[in-house]
């Protein structure tokens, strides 16, 4: 979505993650139900930009309103690991600074994107994991959830039938994944990215969505970007620096550096998954190699 009142410009992106339907035939059902909760989020961060809101400010609200959303793999409704548990991590970035704030391994907490945030802007450091990053969320009176909040059946049948079926490596690919870019009125950009991860992933294991550079990237020298897919791909392509360097270094447009850094580099790896982008002109970009996204 993008409006361009004479000079000033700003777009919002977001996605619900990619994936290619392995036995989510229940998801799919829900189709309707996604896309409808996908514009509403959408409707929400445009009213937020439109009043001259920050990028940082909508992507982390976006990406707030879907963690709340059972529908999505991130906060609620998060898919379940090995040990039948939920771990979530969340990642944001501020173009103009270069700011940014990392969660992962966290349980128990309703938006781990806000607590991105507040690690960005309250803490010395980039990166906080599990306890650690719990007892930081606690000092800064960061809402706590039950387990009963984030448990959903369809995610529950996941694990069992993941469970029943040869172990993937990686996981396989679930629907879900969240994240968001924007382009302000005042021309900067940002990026936020939440999941719960792969179902039936090994406890502790950490993928791209928190990766600053890997699912999420934001510099106003080049574009935003979100990533969804497998993550241990996604890490080893370092999908959304990838995207960013193309644009930077090579002077490709958004589009392009998109379909080089998916349909090339993590393809060329065996990697599933997609991006989405917005530039510094506020043109959005996705590609995916996925069925869906
Ligand atoms: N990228 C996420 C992960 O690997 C999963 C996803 O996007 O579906 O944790």
């Amino acid at each position: 979505m993008n409006r361009r009142p004479g000079r000033r410009t700003w777009s919002l992106a977001v996605h619900g993650g990619a994936g290619v339907n392995r036995g989510e035939a229940l998801l799919e059902d829900r189709a309707a139900e996604i896309r409808a909760a996908l514009r509403d989020v959408l409707a929400a961060g445009a009213r937020l930009l439109e009043r001259g809101g920050s990028s940082l400010d909508a992507v982390e609200e976006t990406v707030r309103l879907l963690e709340d959303s059972p529908l999505f793999n991130a906060g609620r409704g998060s898919v379940f690991n090995a040990r039948g548990e939920i771990e979530l991590e969340a990642s944001v970035m501020d173009g103009r600074t270069l700011g940014t704030g990392a969660v992962a391994g966290l349980r128990g907490i309703r938006n781990p994107v806000v607590l991105a945030r507040r690690v960005m802007e309250r803490s010395p450091h980039v990166f906080l994991y599990g306890e650690g990053a719990a007892a930081f969320a606690s000092a800064e009176g960061i809402e706590a959830a039950d387990e009963a909040w984030f448990w959903t059946a369809h995610r529950w049948k996941a694990l069992e039938a993941a469970r029943r079926s040869p172990p993937a490596v990686p996981p396989s690919g679930e629907h879900g994944t969240v994240g968001a870019v924007a382009i302000d009125r005042h021309g900067n950009l940002a990026a936020a990215t939440s999941t719960g991860g792969l179902t039936n992933k090994w406890p502790g294991r950490v993928g791209d969505s928190p990766i600053i550079g890997a699912g999420c990237f934001a510099s106003n020298d080049s574009c935003a970007v979100s990533c969804t897919g497998q993550g241990e791909f996604f890490i080893r392509a370092t999908v959304a620096r990838d995207i960013a360097a193309a644009i930077e270094y090579a002077g490709e447009d958004v589009q392009r550096a998109a379909d080089l850094a998916v349909h090339h580099r993590l393809s060329a790896l065996g990697g599933e998954g997609g991006a989405i982008a917005v530039d510094t002109a506020g043109t959005v970009a996705f590609a995916f190699n996925t069925e869906t996204m």
